[in-house]
């Protein structure tokens, strides 16, 4: 009995020297995760305490852009600040891909207010594509990490081949309004192929101005896709529908 228990214990040493070793460091107070990886509602990349700090910033919402030919729906799962604000921009600039589970599952928490929009659909996830320069600046497509993630607890397939990015646009951070959306104009193609007859749901990190999601529709729509949505885990605080 002794031995068995001691055996037990160095059992439970090991697990704890494992989920050590194995543990992040939180992305916004630098403290050890010691998230329990079967818990799936677990952020991976940020601590408890953070996490609490996260889902406060949570409210989904939805906004809806009417533009000519067509209107989209975008729903969102937060405002884009604090917190969440240094996630998504550490996820997007500095190479930080563990973000994508956690972000993700901010997507998934405004999915709800995506699905009344679809109309009962079998749908696909697209994600915002990047251009093929800055695709291999970045060495990734975060859109497309977001995607995968919140498809795969979604069950909802990923296509990255629907929509191709044919400009190489300036980065939209630091341009105002106007500029947003003339930089965007003919930004994206889509193919028919895969397109017609489809409702997809678009899917980027933020939301700004609406340009990047409304130019992406407007190219969906032109190469016959019947329904679509757009999803992301932020929102510009200070966004208006057009
Ligand atoms: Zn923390």
């Amino acid at each position: 009995m002794r031995v068995k228990l001691c055996w037990l214990q160095l059992v439970q040493i090991l697990g704890m020297a494992t989920n050590l070793l194995f543990a992040e460091r939180c992305r916004l107070c630098s403290c050890l995760c010691l998230n329990n990886p079967d818990d799936t509602a677990a952020l991976r990349a940020v601590c408890l305490r953070c996490r609490a700090a996260i889902w406060a910033s949570v409210t989904p919402a939805q906004l809806t852009y009417c533009l000519p030919g067509y209107v989209l729906t975008v729903a969102s799962a937060a405002c884009y600040q604090g917190s969440l604000k240094k996630l998504v921009y550490r996820f997007k600039y500095d190479g930080d891909c563990l973000l994508a589970y956690d972000l993700a599952f901010l997507l998934v928490q405004a999915w709800v207010y995506a699905m009344p929009c679809l109309n009962g659909l079998p749908v696909v996830f697209v994600p915002i594509p990047l251009h093929v320069s800055r695709l291999a600046a970045r060495g990734y497509n975060h859109a497309e990490l977001l995607a995968r993630e919140a498809g795969r607890v979604l069950q909802v397939p990923v296509d990255t081949e629907a929509l191709r990015r044919v400009k190489a646009t300036p980065p939209q951070h630091g341009l105002g309004q106007a500029a947003r959306w003339a930089n965007l104009a003919g930004a994206f193609a889509g193919n028919h192929k895969r397109l017609a007859n489809k409702a997809i749901v678009l899917v980027d990190d933020i939301c700004t101005s609406g340009a990047t999601m409304c130019e992406a529709a407007r190219a969906a729509f032109a190469a016959g896709a019947t329904c679509v949505v757009g999803l992301t885990v932020a929102r510009a605080r200070t966004l208006k529908s057009q």
